[in-house]
């Protein structure tokens, strides 16, 4: 038996413990900052196979869960947040569950291995970055690599090497104007919906004066009550994207003008918040995203086939600027429904997810394992740890 089978033989024994975990995840969905009952799950889960939880952090809904003395440090990510009326449409139940069966795995071979194993519960990556206060906590000062893993439609193309996600800043824009009666007298009212309806268009057009890869979105969370009064109050909540951060700055100044312009046509005002911090592009390591193709070549699947990700975001991404990390994906065989659609939370909550986060945890304990028997491996991943924190 190599350490290889050993692995791939405990994340099979272990899916009958963590599945079910998953699954309740699935069924009971959390959206971000709200995941109590999700953490309990899995601290309970990783408590019970000897893990030393640490729920003292800033956020209650993060934790760490420690295990190992071992020379190399390694970080699982777990998230669990879900979308408000969707649910796991992003599959996170599996990403929780993948890294769960990951972590429990690796612990079982941590002295073999000279592992220090973190399971690292990171909430609300939907909406947020709950990864970004963890690491001002300094969750990750010590960590040699951080690694993850992501559902997602088939057709995609699951080789990591050479691929990011994108910076993202979300916002609440708020127009305040002047309620009137929308008949007696119009004249008096500043319109916050008419401010909102100017912003969109200017949006809209500025759509077509940017890159193609560059993405602007916009929910209007709030507009006005009813329509015989001239509404006073208008919150939007918007997104934008772009590959590197200093293209995103530049959209979001761009982005801004569009939400002034609907405040200065109107006579409103406009106040512009943000909502947690911007997601930083994300760095795949290289090489462990070519251990990751080894594993997954074994395994039976073919990364190089498929089309990229058209675009996305992650706070992995924070997380890749400070410490080297890993955040591929695994296909839902067969499943063409987008992520973050309801098709796409029916799909995760199914028999054939459950295996592809099997096979999904068997990959990335791979990958830490060939990475943690690698003296020149860890020793490269220390010095990478080092010159990010500079
Ligand atoms: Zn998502
Ligand atoms: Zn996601």
């Amino acid at each position: 038996m190599t350490v290889r089978d050993d692995l791939r033989t405990a994340v099979e024994r272990l899916r009958a413990t963590v599945e079910p975990a998953a699954r309740a995840l699935h069924a009971d969905p959390e959206t971000a900052d709200e995941e109590l009952r999700a953490v309990e799950r899995l601290v309970g889960v990783l408590a019970f196979h000897g893990f030393e939880v640490d729920r003292t952090l800033g956020d209650p809904t993060a934790f760490v869960a420690r295990t190992g003395t071992g020379r190399t440090t390694v970080a699982v990510c777990l998230e669990y947040d879900a979308l408000p009326g969707i649910g796991h449409g992003c599959g996170h139940n599996l990403i929780a569950g993948a890294g769960l069966l990951t972590a429990l795995a690796l612990a079982e071979h941590a002295e073999w291995l000279d592992l220090t194993v973190l399971a690292v519960g990171c909430p609300a990556e939907e909406r947020g970055g709950g990864k970004i206060p963890l690491i001002e906590e300094g969750v990750f000062a010590d960590v040699d690599l951080a690694i993850m893993v992501h559902p997602v439609p088939d057709g995609i193309r699951l080789d990591p090497r050479g691929t990011s996600s994108q910076a993202i800043g979300q916002f609440l824009a708020t127009y305040t104007g002047r309620a009137a009666h929308a008949a007696a007298a119009p004249h008096l009212g500043r319109n916050t919906t008419d401010a909102v309806v100017v912003a969109e268009v200017a949006l809209a057009l500025l759509r077509q004066q940017v890159p193609a890869d560059h993405r602007l979105s916009a929910n209007v969370v709030r507009s006005g009550s009813v329509p015989n009064v001239i509404p006073d109050h208008a919150t939007i909540e918007l997104e934008c994207r772009a590959w590197t951060t200093g293209e995103y700055e530049a959209l979001r100044g761009r982005v801004a003008r569009c939400l002034e312009a609907g405040a200065l046509a109107t006579d409103c005002e406009l106040a512009v918040e943000p909502v947690g911090r911007p997601y930083e592009p994300l760095r795949q390591d290289d090489v462990l995203g070519a251990l990751w193709c080894e594993a997954l070549a074994e395994l039976g699947l073919d990364p190089g086939a498929g089309v990229p990700l058209a675009g996305g975001s992650t706070d992995m991404g924070n997380v890749s600027q400070v410490v080297p990390a890993l955040h591929p994906w695994v296909r839902l065989p067969g499943v063409t429904a987008s992520l973050h659609s309801p098709g796409f939370a029916e799909a995760a909550g199914t028999d054939a997810a459950y295996d592809v986060m099997t096979t999904a945890a068997t990959a990335m304990a791979w990958t830490v394992a060939a990475a943690a028997a690698d003296p020149d491996m860890v020793s490269r991943l220390r010095l990478q740890r080092q010159e990010l924190s500079r």
